[in-house]
């Protein structure tokens, strides 16, 4: 990846209240990779998830979303070409036809990108099974052609073939220009498809480097990064 980067923090510190969470992070997605951002629960990687999307301000420091360092509010960003994808973001009273609709995805194009909808399009989104309604709030998200996909936890609660099958819709899409930031805790998986990955621990990045790099201390990286605080 050597385009400019589609967001960049230098210095970036953020937080609640006075407190910090996350400090002096420095971290950036290009087009067409995949980054994945681990650690353990409470180190901060939902916050800085939130402030990259631009829903949390920074406390100091800077986000550059598209080369501005402005600050630029979530809907502005989505507008722009950022997807976030939270906990299972599906109307769960409305059908999986509808739920594409309101989102303004061509079904046509879901479907491609999961077929396994298809049979589910006149269901309720509240009676798919948790994977079924994860592929239809990605879909979601990826179906606009976002620039940049922020991800929390897409796989949280999954059977192992379904996080496969979303990371894998995710990969293609960064094959095809996406840039991505995943939080996982499924580290063996996000590893098998990341450029890059950064571990944060205590609201700091301790370590970054490619999966290879990683996987050559992950048994140290799962046991004190990821099990425990
Ligand atoms: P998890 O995997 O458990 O979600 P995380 O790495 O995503 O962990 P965060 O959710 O970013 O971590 O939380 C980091 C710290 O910030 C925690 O101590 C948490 O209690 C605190 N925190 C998170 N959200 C808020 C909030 N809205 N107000 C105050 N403190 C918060």
């Amino acid at each position: 990846a050597s385009a400019e980067p589609l967001i960049a923090t230098r210095g970036l510190s953020a937080g609640y209240g006075t407190q910090p969470v996350v400090r002096d992070l420095d971290i950036e997605v290009r087009p067409g990779e995949v980054v994945a951002l681990l650690g353990p629960n409470g180190a901060g990687k939902t916050t800085t998830l939130r402030v990259l999307a631009g829903d949390l301000a920074p406390m100091s420091g800077e986000v550059r979303w598209l080369g501005g360092a402005g600050r630029a509010p979530l809907h502005r960003r989505a507008r722009q070409g950022l997807a976030y994808v939270g906990e299972r973001a599906v109307f769960t009273r409305l059908d999986v036809a509808e739920n594409l609709r309101v989102g303004r995805v061509e079904t046509a194009r879901a479907l491609e990108l999961f077929p396994e909808l298809e049979k589910r399009l006149r269901t309720g989104a509240g009676m798919l099974s948790g994977g079924e309604q994860q592929m239809l709030s990605l879909a979601r998200a990826l179906c606009r052609s976002p620039r940049l996909l922020l991800a929390d936890e897409l796989s949280l609660g999954l059977a192992p073939l379904v996080v496969e099958r979303l990371l894998r819709a995710v990969r293609e899409a960064a094959d095809r220009g996406l840039g991505a930031l995943l939080v996982e805790q499924h580290v063996r998986k996000v590893l098998d498809i990341a450029d890059r990955v950064y571990v944060l621990r205590r609201g700091r990045i301790e370590m970054t480097g490619t999966p290879r790099e990683l996987r050559e201390n992950l048994d140290a990286v799962e046991s004190s990064y990821l099990a425990r605080p």
